[in-house]
């Protein structure tokens, strides 16, 4: 049987909507500790999800037994009626334009082409890079896949897809004059191997970085000026506006940005984009319903434009979808994600922003930190940090972290530099989705800074 019958069959027996997504994987996984080999894991995979909506009542049962793949659909019925029997809340899938097409995301170097034995010697080749009688120890962390997707809809959508993508971490640790420090970077993106080359440039990065944790001072506090480097930027775009900006976020009473939209949310100088068509760790051609990926523009000069949508949310608040619907695997049912989520630049130069600031912190680069959609609130932390003292980095900043209001701090932003840089990272919402993030560097007039 085709998966477009299956999914026809289904709807024929009384639901709404049925899909299903068929997926395969094929990973290669490397962790080389101070330069020996320590993971080296190699899968391939397949399965599908269906899913069907039967009333208000959702049922989704994915499997890796394709042989067995109408019977999940059976299940997945079964359990949609189910579900509508207890649920209250209406619900439904806003319409999508059907589309049948093949999208095959480009990769110079395929991994398959690429012997297991190049890839070690490329980590080698980088810990070697990162030797120094300082450093005291060095991981590297590899990481392929290449998932072919197969998405049709009751509605006549058939995409078929294909994604590769690569991602690149180094961590390293540090020991000078009784002081321990650590400091990563990571690097990738959607394509082949090609995407290796990145890392050589993140060495230096990241031995700087360390160097001045070596010899850093711990942070004042108070309320002061901080102004963030792109990664940061990333972060603070990510964590605290765009997971209030996801519709699911939305819809159940859990974020800040709710009944906003068409209001000012940040300051005149600040625009905000989420993006699967822009180059980075977390593009795709189609998102995980088979809606056609676009860019968002959720604050356009300072005003609320856009949420990102799935089709679940975007029926609730009455909106068009826009490709906002991701899964991590077969396993598991799309929820709203972002993908590359951006600050546009602006118009200045860093000297321009320390300038302005007599005393404060010119904070590099995360190691973590936690939000609260719901709240609106964020508290973040630094890799690295500097007092700026009259316009000038004096000295480096260790354990520096800032936190507020995340509206509150987009009103604050008085400096905006015209270069963007992004990085990469895996957000997790109870799945993992592949993103990048990034800007400009961004002044905060004032913002709270702390110890750890
Ligand atoms: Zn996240």
């Amino acid at each position: 049987m085709t998966l477009k019958k299956m999914v026809d069959g289904i709807v024929e027996q009384g639901a709404r909507f049925c899909d299903v997504r068929k997926e395969r994987w094929d990973v290669n996984h490397l962790v080389l500790k101070d330069g020996n080999v320590e993971q080296m894991v190699s899968g391939e995979e397949e399965g599908a999800m269906v899913r069907v909506l039967y009333g208000n009542g959702w049922g989704c049962v994915g499997t890796s037994a394709l042989e067995r793949l109408e019977d999940a659909a059976r299940r997945a019925l079964a359990m949609a009626k189910q579900n509508h029997t207890f649920k209250e809340e209406k619900t439904g899938v806003a319409t999508i334009n059907p589309v049948t097409c093949k999208e095959y995301m480009p990769a110079k170097i395929r991994f398959e082409d690429v012997s297991f034995q190049e890839k070690v010697s490329f980590m080698k080749e980088i810990h070697n890079f990162l030797e120094r009688d300082w450093v005291k120890s060095a991981d590297i962390i590899y990481r392929d896949s290449v998932v072919k997707k197969e998405i049709v809809n009751s509605e006549g959508t058939h995409v078929m897809m294909e994604i590769p993508r690569l991602v690149t971490y180094m961590v390293v640790t540090g020991k000078e004059n009784g002081s321990i420090q650590q400091a990563s970077e990571g690097g990738g993106g959607t394509g082949g191997y090609e995407l290796r080359e990145g890392a050589y440039e993140k060495v230096d990065t990241v031995l700087d970085r360390l160097r001045d944790l070596l010899g850093a001072d711990t942070a004042p506090s108070g309320r002061l000026p901080l102004i963030m480097d792109h990664h940061l930027t990333g972060v603070f775009v990510h964590e605290a506006f765009g997971h209030a900006a996801e519709g699911d976020l939305v819809t159940s009473g859990n974020s800040c940005l709710a009944r906003k939209l068409g209001e000012m949310v940040a300051g005149e100088n600040v625009t905000i984009t989420d993006d699967p068509t822009f180059p980075g760790y977390g593009s795709f051609p189609y998102d995980d319903e088979g809606t056609k990926a676009r860019p968002r523009i959720l604050v356009d000069g300072g005003k609320l434009n856009d949420y990102i949508l799935d089709r679940e949310s975007a029926w609730k608040l009455g909106l068009e979808p826009n490709g906002g619907a991701r899964a991590e695997d077969f396993r598991v049912k799309p929820i709203v994600r972002m993908s590359n989520t951006l600050m546009k630049a602006g118009d200045m130069k860093l000297e321009e922003l320390l300038e302005d600031v007599h005393r404060g912190i010119y904070a590099r680069s995360s190691s973590g930190g936690q939000v609260s959609p719901a709240q609106g609130t964020f508290q973040f932390n630094a890799q690295v940090a500097y007092l700026v003292e009259k316009g000038e980095i004096t000295k480096p900043l260790r354990d520096v972290s800032f936190s507020g209001f995340t509206l509150d701090t987009l009103r604050k932003i008085t400096g905006i530099t015209d270069e963007m840089k992004t990085g990469v990272g895996h957000c997790g919402k109870g799945q993992s989705a592949p993103v990048s993030d990034g800007g400009p560097q961004v002044l905060i007039s004032e913002v709270t800074v702390g110890g750890r």
